[in-house]
């Protein structure tokens, strides 16, 4: 089936300028009353086991991720057990969440490397996380924002980009341009949780092939409305 074509209704009286700050405003107050759980949804008990989770989460559900990470740490539960872990049986632990080869290898060079140059604990900066294997910005955007509670970004994922082009707050494809958006429209202190309410509007009504304007709370607000 060829994905919903939306259609900008041009006509349409909107309630505030898409892209203005009156209008990132107003879907952060109505999203944050539709969603107050909204959360990271990746279970972890330490910003060591949010990391590797988040390793995981590439191309995969995060409900997949979560079915494989209790057996993960369970085996390996601090970076040093998994720096010295065997690739393959890794690999057999991991399997179902996809890219297993390339995930492990990145999991386990993430530990070795938490080992060697952080004393075994997960660093604290974006340029730390970023020589990490397996560490690009998305996920040290995660690390900073859910375990550390640092705003140093905004997690920019799939529902992020699609809810942003369609709210008309980017008009970029770039994950990092969608991101340099982000940050001027809402205020620094928001940055971790704008990025959970976003993913979980995504993935409950504005879907991506079949998005439920007309059950959305920010039809009014939104560009690419189809009522
Ligand atoms: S579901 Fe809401 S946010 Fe998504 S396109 Fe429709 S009105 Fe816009």
């Amino acid at each position: 089936m060829p994905p919903a074509r939306l259609i900008v209704r041009r006509g349409r009286r909107l309630s505030a300028r898409p892209g203005s700050r009156l209008s990132a405003e107003s879907i952060f107050a109505r999203l944050g009353k539709e969603y107050p759980t909204a959360a990271c949804a990746l279970n972890h008990r330490s910003p060591f086991e949010l990391l590797g989770a988040t390793i995981l989460s590439a191309q995969c559900t995060d409900a997949r991720v979560n079915l494989v990470t209790p057996a993960l740490f369970a085996r390996y539960p601090t970076p040093a057990a998994l720096a010295s872990a065997r690739q393959e049986d890794v690999q057999d632990i991991i399997k179902s969440t996809g890219f297993f080869r390339n995930k492990a290898r990145s999991l386990i060079g993430m530990a070795q490397g938490l080992v060697a140059e952080h004393g075994g604990q997960v660093p604290r900066t974006m340029e730390q996380l970023r020589l990490l294997p397996g560490v690009g910005r998305k996920t040290a955007n995660v690390i900073l924002g859910n375990a550390y509670g640092i705003n140093e970004g905004v997690t920019v994922d799939t529902h992020v980009s699609r809810l942003s082009q369609r709210l008309g707050l980017s008009r970029h494809d770039d994950p990092v341009k969608i991101e340099q958006d982000l940050v001027r429209l809402f205020p620094r202190d928001d940055w971790a949780l704008l990025s959970h309410l976003l993913i979980f509007h995504g993935r409950q009504v504005c879907i991506a092939r079949r998005p439920r304007c007309e059950e959305c709370v920010l039809a009014d607000l939104c560009p690419s409305a189809l009522v």
